[in-house]
């Protein structure tokens, strides 16, 4: 077979596992024989409708086998694979459209409206809806089921371009991470490495699919592991609580919201939650009391750290050490190296902050199309800069505690927001946290909290600022409280801090 890309695991599983389940969505299942049946069909489909090598295939709905089975059928063309994020608005979907220049957008019935209005305005050849085939649109069913079933054999090699992943748009404008079929697969064998993700593995896919880290963390390598997925169409603690204990779920990753809603349930404390074998957390700082809640249950909780760039993993803290390294975000993955680098280039020591820069066979060789935003996000000699703030400690234990750029400046003190955050959380009535620095005439810049208090939870600025004195040195303490309902987040739970200081930077404290 001269597929080398991931286009060809399905084939491969088949062969090796056909009897095993690969997917498991909603009250069906496929095994590994049927879901590589399913794949080339499909591919043979699109074939047919003329996606050739190169073409992009853009993909939008919530987490459904469709998804997966539009990614591995483009890989079996040498086609690349542009997952959308489903929270998006048609113009900002037809920019992702027009920006990856995707012939074929396939999509849920949920979003037909936003799908045809930006495949319209990106002059995209082929809308294929998976509800069958309508004015104007190719039926999903009917695609898959006309197509044939004789091995494709498209040249893939490890180095084209797998998938196109636009990152979340909270650092500027969204950018296409280009990650080849090589990133990808050395991306699950770190997972698979660090993780001992096995064959017999029963992982959830409760993080959306067209975010790195519910799709690369989790959902590949368990099938290049040939263990099961259970997909579930959206993040729901409820369910997600009920599906561990009904399928016996032994892996998942969720960013730390999903994991506080998850302890935040009535039945939390009565779900048999015995299968698990490893719950992985990350896409945000992992505050210490979600850590506690999890330990308290004697869950083995771990935390990674990763960027969309990276395919995503970077750094996991291995759940052996999750007690005695408490807010880290562990050491580099197996095939992946770090530095902790100061403003002038030089390397930091233990304990010093600076940029964290990564290196390894799963970061991205560019952003599509930019060559400028790549040269930018590369330093010298190839590493691809975070933008985020890290620091080590003596055993090289990595600490993320803000990014480059949410930082501001408290009578020439640096004030980097998650440290004061995390201590602002610490007070028994917050629930969500956001610290920013706003204008100030003595001291430059100053910290605001915004705050979301606990449901029924009373709390007021002095009350709140009270419980930081001791805790924070006087100049990272926040100046003002503003009490709110709700912070603004991406669509994986990230707090979008333009957007908090779009909308409380020039609040007066008191309204
Ligand atoms: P994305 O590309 O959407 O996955 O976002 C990547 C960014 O999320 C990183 O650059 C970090 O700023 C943040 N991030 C991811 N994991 C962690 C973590 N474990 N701790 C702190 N920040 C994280």
């Amino acid at each position: 077979m001269l597929n080398q890309g991931i286009g060809s695991w399905p084939t491969r599983r088949a062969r090796k596992t056909p009897d095993r389940v690969a997917v498991i969505h909603e009250d069906r299942a496929w095994t590994y024989r049927e879901f590589h049946q399913r794949v080339l069909r499909l591919a043979h489909g699109l074939q047919d409708v003329g996606v050739v090598r190169g073409d992009r295939i853009a993909y939008l709905g919530p987490n459904h086998p469709s998804f997966l089975e539009t990614l591995f059928a483009a890989g079996l063309l040498g086609a690349v694979f542009v997952p959308l994020n489903n929270r998006l608005t048609a113009p900002e979907l037809a920019y992702n459209l027009s920006d990856s220049g995707s012939t074929v957008l396939v999509h849920a019935p949920e979003q037909a409206c936003a799908a045809r209005a930006a495949a319209d305005e990106a002059g995209v050849r082929h809308r294929i809806t998976l509800d069958g085939s309508h004015e104007g649109a190719l039926g999903y069913e009917e695609v898959l089921a006309g197509g044939g079933t004789d091995p494709l054999d498209e040249p893939v090699a490890p180095d084209d371009p797998c998938m196109i992943m636009y990152t979340s748009g909270t650092t500027g404008r969204p950018k296409g991470a280009v990650l080849s079929h090589a990133n990808i697969v050395w991306n699950s064998v770190n997972v698979l490495v660090d993780t001992d993700l096995g064959g017999d593995e029963v992982t959830l896919v409760a993080a959306p699919l067209f975010h790195t880290a519910g799709l690369n963390m989790t959902c590949l390598p368990t099938l290049l592991k040939g263990g099961r997925v259970v997909l579930l169409t959206a993040f729901d603690a409820t369910r997600v609580l009920e599906t561990i204990e009904n399928l016996r779920v032994t892996y998942m990753f969720g960013v730390p919201t999903m994991y506080d809603a998850m302890a935040a349930q009535p039945r939390w404390s009565t779900t048999d939650l015995s299968s698990l074998r490893t719950l992985n957390c990350g896409g945000a700082p992992v505050p210490a009391r979600t850590i506690a809640t999890y330990l308290a249950r004697g869950l083995a909780f771990s935390q990674g750290y990763g960027m969309t760039e990276a395919s995503p993993g970077i750094l996991f803290l291995d759940k052996e050490q999750t007690s005695a390294k408490a807010g880290s975000a562990g050491v580099p993955h197996f095939f992946t190296d770090t530095r902790v680098v100061l403003p002038d280039g030089l390397d930091a020591g233990p304990g010093q902050r600076g940029e964290m820069l990564v290196q390894g066979p799963h970061v991205m060789t560019g952003y599509w199309n930019r060559p400028e935003e790549t040269e930018a996000v590369f330093a010298d000699g190839g590493w691809l800069r975070t933008g985020d703030v890290a620091r080590t400690d003596t055993d090289g234990y990595a600490y993320i505690v803000d990014r480059a750029k949410d930082m501001f400046v408290s009578g020439g003190e640096n004030v980097y927001p998650a440290e004061v955050e995390e201590a602002v959380l610490s007070h028994p009535a917050v629930a969500e946290c956001a610290v920013i620095g706003v204008p100030d005439q003595t001291w430059g810049e100053v910290g605001r909290a915004v705050v979301v208090l606990g449901p029924g939870a009373h709390a007021d600025e002095p009350g709140i600022l009270d419980h930081l004195h001791g805790k924070l040195a006087k100049y990272k303490i926040p100046k003002s409280v503003v009490l709110t309902d709700s912070l603004p987040r991406t669509a994986t739970g990230k707090i979008v801090k333009s957007a908090v200081r779009a909308s409380y930077a020039n609040t007066p404290a008191d309204e």
